[in-house]
């Protein structure tokens, strides 16, 4: 039985008003049971704090993308070793929105796997076909490319996440089919296992894209979703805490 990772992306939202929202998880968790790993990835800029409100708690946090390098002359970039250092112990990479605004490549996201991997830090590694390559019949290619490119070398176990979030779900309300998440879930697993043996199997992979209180139930059910990767619904406390309690209730 893989535990599952309820994990939030709060993108670049929150100031400081938001840490409310991390003291309501806490809270809501101390209440709940101990069911699976839960995660929120606020801004860089909340890292700090938001990783003291949840110390000590079942809470916890990570950054959104890192550099591949320790330290240097990469203005405006955060480490590996700086996340770890604000209290974070997950690093989202290869998220699209990063893939596409600011061009990351695959092997780029490799480099920084290998950084967070450096800092001890567990990557949750996206990978997401858009709706042209859904329609062009490209979705497994598609994603077993960024599989294959964005898992570094140095990998040999199960030490980190992979998230499948395609982008036409991401953010625009429409969710994956039942059919088409299992479709990919389960040659995500195949892969895997392939490269890594039976640690493969071990590896959480989590469903992204639009899940919220109402559909999460269904989709942490199936056979090779261990999680979820949520976005919106992560604002706020007590939609994300519904989709732990998904999360949990299949246990
Ligand atoms: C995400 O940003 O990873 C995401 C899945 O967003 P949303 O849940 O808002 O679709």
């Amino acid at each position: 039985m893989i535990r599952p990772l309820i994990a939030g992306n709060w993108k670049m939202n929150g100031v400081a008003g938001m840490l409310s929202v991390i003291e309501e998880v806490v809270n809501g968790l101390s209440e709940r049971s101990d069911g699976a790993d839960c995660l929120i990835c606020p801004p860089a800029t909340l890292l700090d704090r938001a990783s003291r409100a949840a110390r000590g708690s079942a809470l916890k946090t990570g950054g959104q993308d890192c550099h591949a390098e320790p330290s240097g002359a990469h203005t405006g970039d955060i480490s590996a070793e700086m996340i770890a250092d604000a209290g974070g112990s997950y690093v989202i990479l290869g998220h699209s929105e990063r893939r596409a605004d600011h061009n990351e490549s695959s092997e780029m996201v490799a480099s920084k796997a290998e950084a967070a991997a450096r800092a001890n830090l567990t990557p949750i590694i996206c990978v997401g076909e858009t709706l042209d390559e859904r329609e062009a019949g490209q979705t497994l290619s598609v994603i077993s490319g960024q599989i294959d490119n964005s898992i570094p070398e140095t990998a040999t176990d199960a030490s980190f996440v992979v998230a499948y979030e395609p982008v036409w779900a991401i953010g625009t309300g429409k969710v994956a089919t039942v059919e088409q998440v299992e479709e990919v879930h389960n040659a995500i697993r195949k892969q895997l296992v392939q490269r890594f043996g039976g640690s493969g199997s071990d590896v959480r992979i989590l469903y992204g894209g639009s899940m919220k209180p109402g559909n999460a139930a269904e989709l942490v059910s199936l056979e090779n979703v261990n999680g979820g990767l949520i976005g919106g619904a992560s604002l706020k406390a007590s939609d994300f805490l519904s989709i732990y309690d998904a999360g949990i209730s299949n246990l």
